[in-house]
């Protein structure tokens, strides 16, 4: 496991386990009175985020969930009960086979109003729809030094952006991406090793293209031709069929 501090936030970066060549990371939020956990990945990796002494557990007043893929939320067993904060639109993306007992524990105890500021145990939080992955993705902005993308964005433990992964809609992703790049703040993201802002915002830039060109051209949109052009290899490139179901326009 890595950490690496930013302010107020911690971000627990884990080497690969479920899913091949993807690393995790759970990021803390610290105020002085209490603790906020973004994505409680996996039980395991919240029980090595417990033996830090950098964080109190026992302080944990907020969970917020940036959308329900089971990467995303299988650790919360493993944490106190606190304020689930998420999009309304979870049960969507919650495979049918999580039992009921796990869906209480996931099911957002707010009704998320998009755009206002609401106060998270003293740290100033507000929340974006962030849709395209995922319809219940979310963009979390924390005080006015970053933004959690969901898995928007995403890197493999090499360093090579992942392909655009869409399970909503091609459209509404692209409008996420213009709304990520619209913030000056620096962008956090679920999985990725090293947190390089100018690299991150270029790769925006690339799925934007991307976006644009299968929204375009769909079934004629030559993905290899594309991957040169940009100077890019994208992992899980495979998904590249599925994306052309999900356009959503
Ligand atoms: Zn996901």
């Amino acid at each position: 496991m890595q950490k690496t501090t930013y302010g107020n936030v911690i971000a627990y970066t884990f080497a690969p386990q479920s899913i091949p060549r993807v690393c995790h990371t759970i990021y803390a939020v610290k105020s002085e009175k209490s603790l906020t956990i973004i994505d409680p990945s996996s039980e395991a990796m919240v029980e090595e985020i417990k033996k830090d002494d950098d964080v109190d557990v026992n302080r944990l007043e907020n969970i917020i969930i940036s959308h329900y893929h089971g990467d995303h939320i299988s650790g919360i067993a493993r944490l106190p009960k606190s304020t689930v904060w998420g999009s309304e639109h979870y049960a969507e993306t919650l495979a049918k086979s999580w039992p009921p007992s796990t869906l209480e524990l996931v099911k957002p105890s707010v009704d998320l109003k998009y755009g206002i500021q609401y106060n998270l145990s003293g740290v100033p939080v507000r929340f974006y729809q962030g849709r395209g992955h995922t319809a219940c993705g979310i963009l979390t902005v924390i005080g006015d030094a970053c933004i959690h993308t969901n898995d928007i964005i995403g890197f493999n433990d090499r360093g090579d952006p992942i392909l655009p992964l869409i399970f909503d809609s091609a459209y509404e992703y692209h409008r996420t991406v213009q709304k990520i790049l619209g913030f000056n703040l620096n962008i956090i993201v679920p999985h990725m090793q090293i947190l390089d802002q100018t690299k991150i915002r270029t790769t925006l830039l690339i799925y934007r293209a991307y976006l644009e060109g299968i929204l375009e051209y769909r079934e004629r949109f030559d993905l290899k031709k594309f991957e040169e052009k940009q100077g890019v290899s994208f992992d899980y490139a495979m998904h590249h069929s599925k994306n052309l179901r999900h356009l959503g326009i």
